[in-house]
């Protein structure tokens, strides 16, 4: 793919049309089943229509099964794909925050992929698809906040108390499309138990309350999104040989420099061409990935895209397409 600067398109050499093909079926050339779910739906980026998707795949790949996670406060669920049969675990994570629930999109058209080429038994880059998940087992959790995306697609309703709440939240704006926290106000990527109480202090000094981002809530693993991720990575803690959390954006990698995540980032790095940072200020506490390293687990966080967030909804294609190789070989280096 290329960016044709005049028109500010992005133009897809024929083999990505063909993998654009199979993984947006609703796309004019090609019809299928997955693509008249996602077209079923009011909006493809909904909570509603990723469980949708989800069930298509453990309907249609019997090697594809779902893991309830947990249950968000406004009782969507939270769910995992869990594939493969490998002792060693990947887990990628996606959509921690409302407004970036292109990263949701990214996992499920991975999966997508995956699927249709192990069913296939095709390759992918040089690996076949099948070997990869007789050696590895991916969980694949693309939305942690189904409340907040809801949130950021479609807004509170002033009808009710929650709404209303909400509204006074988001500083009495109705405008919720670069919401990032959950129903209530807290910024799970804050929540988790890594250095919570300094960031409280923080927390404090800013003048941050409970509204769009960066509130981290009353104490660690407060709200049931965070829990329901905590409990996974508990269960899996043994095997997981990475952990990926997807925000959006800016095309780096965050990661806590040490022998342990040293060699990964250098081929997500590598793999991704996005660049690697250390986290720093803020952003440095409470996030899954500061935790998952305090387990032992090698984890980066993923900043995806480039521009404000919400991404424009257009340019999930091109995410992927720059993202496949890095996604697809992680099975195999990790
Ligand atoms: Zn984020």
């Amino acid at each position: 793919m290329f960016f044709l600067a005049s028109t500010k398109k992005y133009v897809f050499f024929s083999w990505e049309w063909n993998i654009l093909n199979t993984i947006y079926p609703d796309r004019k050339r090609v019809g299928s089943f997955s693509g008249e779910i996602m077209k079923k739906q009011k909006n493809s980026f909904s909570p509603r229509a990723i469980s949708a998707r989800m069930a298509y795949l453990c309907k249609t790949f019997p090697f594809v099964r779902i893991k309830r996670c947990g249950t968000s406060l406004c009782n969507r669920p939270i769910e995992a794909l869990v594939m493969g049969c490998g002792r060693k675990t990947l887990l990628f994570v996606g959509a921690h925050h409302g407004s970036e629930y292109l990263t949701a999109n990214l996992l499920l058209d991975f999966a997508e992929e995956l699927c249709r080429a192990v069913d296939a038994g095709k390759k992918l880059f040089s690996f076949s698809a099948r070997e990869l998940l007789e050696r590895r087992t991916l969980i694949l959790l693309p939305c942690v906040n189904p409340d907040g995306v809801a949130l950021a697609l479609c807004g509170a309703s002033s009808d009710n108390p929650l709404g209303r709440k909400q509204i006074a939240m988001n500083r009495g704006s109705e405008d919720f499309s670069k919401w990032q926290a959950n129903a209530r106000g807290v910024d799970i990527n804050h929540n988790y138990n890594y250095r919570f109480y300094r960031y409280k202090e923080l927390e404090k000094g800013h003048g941050i309350l409970p509204g769009r981002s960066r509130y981290a809530g009353d104490y660690p693993e407060s709200e049931p999104e965070t829990l329901a991720v905590c409990r996974l990575v508990e269960e899996y803690r043994a095997r997981l040989s990475v952990l990926l959390s997807f925000h959006s954006q800016g095309e780096v990698i965050y990661y806590h420099d040490s022998p342990l995540t040293r060699q990964g980032a250098r081929f997500l790095s590598r793999t991704s061409g996005y660049s690697l940072e250390v986290a720093e200020g803020l952003a440095a506490y409470g996030g899954l990935t500061d935790w998952a390293n305090t387990l032992s687990i090698p984890a980066y966080t993923l900043e995806i895209g480039r521009g404000e967030n919400p991404l424009p909804r257009d340019t999930a294609p091109l995410l992927y397409i720059t993202l496949r190789e890095m996604l697809i070989s992680s099975l195999a280096f990790f």
